[in-house]
């Protein structure tokens, strides 16, 4: 993607080439793109379309969903090339209570682009999967993929600081982005951003945040540091990007990108000095999704405690590992950080049948925590950290299904959890 931003008129234009391999086992006769910005009027302008070079006709956008004709079949194994020309016409950042903050387009202090770009959607046997925005979690689900961004400001004179998920290098009057085998690509900008930064094993990690936060902003980084080397041991397998960068949001969530996380607003005021506060659960928490949701991807709309009950239980594992004494208290902050206790029993269910945010965070990370805990319990340290390392050594750079958590489960296990899955689950696996 080669992407000119006005920062001043909250807009950019975009040229964008998808190099995409039909990795499917089937021949394809259309692709089908998830366009998001296309759920925000007048943001989203598509100005040129072609596939290998010729203009296509034959296309609908309808909502987020822009599905091609191709004018051949597309062999198996074969890569096509579609090529974008679009302006996009930032919104602004929307904060409403009962459901989650619209963190892309622009406040005063900050712009974001998050999932702002066309991207082929994955095809899992033979579906296009492309799922509805909800009111709360995640709808969307990513191949892993290769990114190249090159940006530049229509005033370079007074651009702005810029996080990405990607490492930086200078390219001409361009600055280039990568990102490896990432599952999506944010930029975020912003003239008042301050950063910190400090190593951790081969990445560097990075905090950005807004004037006046500077411990809050600190003590998040290097909870982010801690958090990498907890994970990396105990799941067997390191951070997989050279960056990774933790970005003070303008508005009160938490967020994972590849690469890239946002944190909430607030956390930073409520920063109290200690690893028992907000800032420092989200900040862990948020890390261990470069794990579950990055390196082992699932079905966020369908499945989503394959990455939230993971990020939620990594916390505990964090905590453990270096605030042993933390413990306790983390348990029982819960209640208080998702407004109630939990009501649903199945932690299996999808975004669009948990019933609100409330009983939704409760049972998909709260329950899916304490699933993860008793199943540890249940079979041992070894047999649980052997099975999980396995899980992320072959689900990694693909997508995860609760089938192929369980199926792994029992390579790794004689005990039998049958009563857990009664307990937990409404599905049988
Ligand atoms: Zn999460």
């Amino acid at each position: 993607m080669n992407v000119v931003m006005d920062y001043k008129a909250k807009s950019a234009s975009v040229d964008e080439t998808i190099l995409y391999p039909n990795y499917t086992g089937q021949p394809l006769n259309d692709l089908v793109l998830a366009v998001e910005p296309n759920y925000w009027q007048n943001c989203f302008t598509l100005k040129s379309l072609d596939v290998d070079g010729t203009p296509l006709a034959n296309y609908t956008l309808d909502g987020h969903k822009l599905s091609l004709q191709l004018t051949q079949p597309l062999a198996s194994q074969a890569t096509v090339t579609v090529h974008i020309q679009y302006n996009l016409a930032l919104p602004p950042l929307q904060q409403q209570h009962g459901v989650r903050p619209q963190i892309f387009g622009y406040s005063q202090a900050q712009m974001n682009l998050t999932d702002w770009y066309p991207f082929v959607v994955p095809n899992i046997a033979g579906q296009w999967v492309l799922h509805d925005h909800w009111y709360y979690g995640e709808h969307l689900v990513y191949d892993a993929a290769d990114f190249e961004v090159n940006l530049k400001f229509t005033d370079p004179a007074n651009a702005p600081v810029v996080a990405s998920s990607g490492e930086s290098s200078p390219n001409g009057e361009w600055t280039r982005y990568t990102l490896s085998a990432g599952r999506t690509f944010v930029i975020s900008a912003s003239r008042e951003y301050k950063v910190f930064s400090a190593q951790a094993g081969n990445a560097v990690i990075y905090s950005y945040y807004f004037p006046l936060y500077d411990k809050a902003a600190q003590a998040s980084l290097m909870a982010s540091v801690q958090a990498m080397q907890v994970y990396a041991q105990r799941y067997g397998t390191p951070y997989s990007h050279a960056t990774f960068s933790i970005v003070m949001g303008d508005f009160n969530d938490g967020m994972e990108f590849s690469g890239l996380v946002f944190m909430p607003h607030s956390a930073y005021n409520l920063y109290n000095g200690t690893p028992e506060n907000l800032l420092i659960t989200v900040t862990v928490h948020e890390t261990a999704h470069q794990w579950w949701f990055e390196q082992v991807a699932d079905d966020q709309a369908l499945q989503p405690w394959l990455d939230e009950a993971f990020a939620a239980y990594s916390e505990h594992i964090f905590y453990e590992s270096v605030y042993p004494n933390a413990l306790s208290w983390w348990w029982a902050y819960w209640p208080a950080r998702v407004g109630g206790s939990a009501s649903l029993p199945s932690v299996d269910i999808s975004i669009y049948d948990a019933g609100g945010f409330i009983p939704y965070t409760n049972t998909v990370y709260l329950r899916g925590a304490h699933f993860l805990d008793d199943l540890r319990s249940l079979i041992g340290d070894d047999a649980f950290f052997a099975f999980l390392q396995d899980y992320l050594n072959q689900e990694n750079g693909r997508i995860a299904t609760s089938a192929s958590f369980f199926r792994i489960l029992r390579t790794h296990t004689q005990t039998d959890f049958s009563g857990l899955i009664k307990e937990y689950f409404k599905n049988s696996y």
